[in-house]
């Protein structure tokens, strides 16, 4: 029977700016999105019945239809139902090593692997764009976890500029197991405290956007000066979610106070990140953090980042 074994790497967002609200009911994003090599591992396999089954031994991620793995392979089946019927459903299987709920599109990757790799197995032959256009239907994160590395998203995340990649910054990230934050209360929040900041009209946000690419993240991150970019990330959302949760301001704080490039949280939470120069610096950061603040719930991951969105492996 066939089968595939792909890598769903993590994002973090290096930039998220709130521009204003869309038609649809979505925010108007520019996000500047990088790939961690903390990354899912998904096995998927062409099923000797038409079902799509789900494996996974993570307690926070869902089996049934709701899980977004499940969603994108019953958008395969409903695209293309006469594979559906030729080569059967998918069973998958999801080794979770993405933290869930933190603002690092964990399952949105396993989404985008689900694509790519049916697209494996039906032999469909779409190109990445063609996979990004379905992606889009499920969720704004899937079509960036496709192509993965260094791009700039607008819209409602989903439209992708690709920019130079870049590879050799180390990350440490630090998420609260017992802390979780609502994407949808974030969003909300920042509508009623900042909407007197939104633009709508077409020109607005043409000039938002634009602004953005002039900015000094993009030109650090043309020249791959890491002390800049350092500098220059920033999420709108930690204006609501930080005030909100303490905890997650006191990791930030932590975290500055160890002379590292920059630190941040990433998209709505709780996750907060700091970029270093080398794997050492990274490694002895989360050792000084962890001392600082002993709380077994606190969680941390060393990781590093990558210039890849889905990978076939095996
Ligand atoms: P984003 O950054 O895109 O907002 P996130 O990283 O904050 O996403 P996820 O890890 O994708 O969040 O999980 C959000 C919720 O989605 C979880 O509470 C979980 O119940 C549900 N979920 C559905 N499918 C998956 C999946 N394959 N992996 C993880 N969570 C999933």
């Amino acid at each position: 029977m066939q089968s595939y074994s792909l890598i769903a790497p993590a994002k973090i967002n290096l930039y998220l700016e709130i521009i204003g609200d869309r038609p649809d009911g979505f925010h108007e994003l520019v996000m500047i999105l990088q790939s961690i090599e903390l990354a899912d591992r998904i096995d998927i396999e062409a099923s000797d019945t038409q079902d799509i089954s789900i494996r996974c031994d993570h307690p926070q991620v869902p089996l049934d239809e709701t899980n977004l793995a499940y969603r994108a392979a019953k958008l395969m089946c409903d695209v293309f139902p006469k594979m559906h019927a030729n080569y059967g459903g998918v069973n998958i299987r999801i080794e979770k090593n993405i933290p869930v709920a933190a603002g690092l599109a964990g399952g949105s990757g396993n989404a985008a692997a689900v694509l790519v790799g049916i697209n494996l197995i039906w032999k469909l032959g779409l190109t990445q764009p063609e996979l990004q256009d379905l992606a889009a239907k499920l969720g704004s994160d899937i079509p960036f976890c496709i192509s993965g590395g260094t791009a700039i998203a607008t819209g409602r995340g989903e439209k992708l500029d690709e920019i130079k990649h870049l590879a050799d910054m180390w990350v440490v990230l630090a998420k609260y197991n017992n802390i979780g934050v609502s994407t949808p209360w974030a969003y909300q929040t920042y509508r009623q405290q900042y909407s007197d900041t939104y633009v709508s009209d077409t020109a607005g946000i043409k000039f938002r956007t634009k602004k953005v690419h002039s900015s000094p993240l993009l030109t650090a991150i043309a020249h791959q000066e890491s002390q800049e970019i350092g500098k220059s990330i920033h999420n709108d959302l930690e204006k609501v979610v930080l005030p909100e949760y303490p905890q997650v301001a006191e990791l930030k704080a932590a975290f500055a106070a160890q002379n590292v490039l920059g630190t941040m949280m990433s998209g709505s939470g709780p996750t907060v990140f700091a970029l270093c120069e080398s794997e050492q610096q990274a490694i002895a950061v989360r050792q000084q953090v962890r001392t600082q603040i002993s709380d077994p719930q606190l969680k941390f991951w060393v990781t590093k980042f990558s210039t890849s969105g889905i990978q076939t492996v095996g």
